[in-house]
């Protein structure tokens, strides 16, 4: 390890920005936004600078550098496009002692500045000690992306209340304690912007906790369910909420359209249920209700992890009901539904001005109690789900209904998964092309004037263009 990683606390303390150009003004706005009364030192400065000046957030010292400008300051900076200058601040800077970093010179510099995730009061830096900047930055951006945008209130939040549980509970419940806080239902409410409920689920755990330490093992907290939408297949087509969720949930319960690669992004030491139906089985339903409302009352985080949107066609409207029934919390994430995948994979917009004016999400059941009549309309999208098996009858119904035998129809398989496929044809053909072209489940069928959208006949997936 070259450098040690600290955090100083430079508020209200003096330092020194030598140079007055671009790069100076974003190490001078860093010093600044961490308290430190910083003055500039340069003949000229820019705009931007200048503008700082004016506003009282910055000192100017319109001179070119000598060693006496360094007297008193706490840390400095060398930021000119001079090497002499450069050199001669780091020179005066070590023999004063003063911490010095010369912009993109690891020799001269006694400190360098990390990359950082700023969720103050939590921050993150990343540093590769001048090896591989690029690589710092890129791990600097995937922890941007996997720490939830609000974690600073989160940790200001628990800050605020670290006496009052100093308080309320000895050392070793209060470690479990603040792991609850941390993991449960306070930092899930407050990382979604609920504050007024994180603070309430705040008080309810914290008298739970000091009832437990009392009784010395009661019941926990109660558990709570995330019905969490997976979307179409491609991990990365997770919401940012969806994995900080299933990373924090004990039980997984998932359906046969979630694919590995998706629970790979689960907490590694999370139970996983399987819980897919088989065609059917009318009472699985029923388990999954009761499993669901078990496993929260033993206190767990259960995800419920469906494919695309967990409230289209996904029956997590009935889910919610029960859940809501006993009393137990719960949390929808939503998904990228197949619809939007599909549309996505094949490059094909679902409204489009002139063509389209409506999209309709159907089931594919195909039965008498759909309005035909509407769905065959000339002017609109239509997107059947789970219809694979039932094409031949879903063409008939819209032809009966009045749809020309020449509407465009599109049926995508497996969208964002490996082996996705789009077969085009008119509605007439469509359910001859997915039989000689052997379709399978799952796939979405569009009807509509856009599935023969002209952008759409160069998808971005190359292997998945065909017909
Ligand atoms: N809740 C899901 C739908 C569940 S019903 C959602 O919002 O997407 C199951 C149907 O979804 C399948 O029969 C198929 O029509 C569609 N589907 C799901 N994943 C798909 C995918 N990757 N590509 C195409 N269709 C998909």
């Amino acid at each position: 390890m070259d450098y040690l990683p600290v955090f100083l606390r430079l508020g209200a303390e003096p330092a020194v920005v030598v140079g007055g150009g671009r790069v100076a003004a974003r190490k001078a706005e860093w010093l600044a936004r961490a308290g430190a009364h910083v003055t500039v030192i340069a003949p000229e400065l820019l705009p931007e600078l200048q503008a700082q000046v004016g506003l009282g957030r910055l000192r100017h010292c319109a001179a070119s550098f000598a060693p006496e400008h360094l007297d008193g300051a706490a840390l400095v900076v060398a930021a000119t496009d001079e090497p002499a200058v450069n050199l001669a601040v780091s020179d005066a800077a070590r023999v004063r002692g003063i911490p010095v970093n010369v912009v993109d010179q690891a020799e001269l510099s006694t400190f360098i500045f990390p990359a950082i995730v700023d969720r103050s009061p939590l921050i993150v830096a990343v540093s590769s000690a001048g090896a591989a900047p690029v690589l710092a930055r890129r791990v600097r951006e995937s922890l941007e992306a996997l720490l939830p945008a609000r974690l600073g209130e989160l940790a200001r939040f628990m800050g605020e209340r670290r006496r009052q549980v100093r308080r309320a509970l000895g050392a070793l419940a209060r470690r479990a304690f603040w792991e609850s806080v941390v993991s449960g239902p306070v930092a899930e409410r407050l990382l979604s912007g609920e504050e007024a409920a994180a603070e309430q689920a705040f008080a309810r755990e914290l008298l739970s906790s000091q009832l437990t330490s009392a009784r010395a093992g009661g019941a926990g907290p109660p558990g709570e369910v995330y019905l969490i939408g997976a979307g179409p297949g491609d991990p990365d087509l997770l919401t940012l909420r969806a994995l900080q969720l299933l990373q924090q949930a004990d039980v997984i319960l998932y359906d046969r359209l979630v694919p590995e690669a998706i629970l790979e992004r689960a907490r590694r030491d999370a139970e996983r249920i399987f819980v897919g139906k088989e065609v059917g089985d009318s009472g699985q339903q029923q388990r999954i209700n009761e499993l669901l409302v078990r496993l929260a009352r033993q206190g767990k985080r259960v995800a419920r992890l469906k494919g695309g949107d967990p409230l289209v066609f996904g029956r997590g409207g009935e889910e919610l009901e029960v859940l809501t029934a006993h009393g137990i919390p719960w949390r929808v994430v939503p998904g990228i539904t197949a619809a939007l995948g599909a549309a996505a994979a094949a490059g094909m917009p679902l409204t489009h001005r002139g063509l389209s004016q409506s999209v309709t999400l159907v089931t594919g059941h195909a039965d008498a109690t759909l309005d035909w009549r509407t769905l065959a309309g000339a002017d609109r999208t239509v997107v059947f789900y789970m219809g694979v098996r039932q094409l031949p009858r879903i063409v008939a119904r819209l032809r009966a209904a009045g749809a020309a035998s020449t509407l465009p129809a599109a049926l995508i398989e497996r969208a964002s998964l490996p082996g996705q496929r789009v077969l085009r044809a008119r509605l007439a053909d469509i359910a001859l092309l997915a039989r000689r072209e052997r379709a399978a489940a799952p796939a979405v069928l569009i009807v509509g004037p856009v599935a023969a959208f002209a952008g759409a006949a160069a998808p971005a997936v190359p292997e998945a263009a065909r017909a």
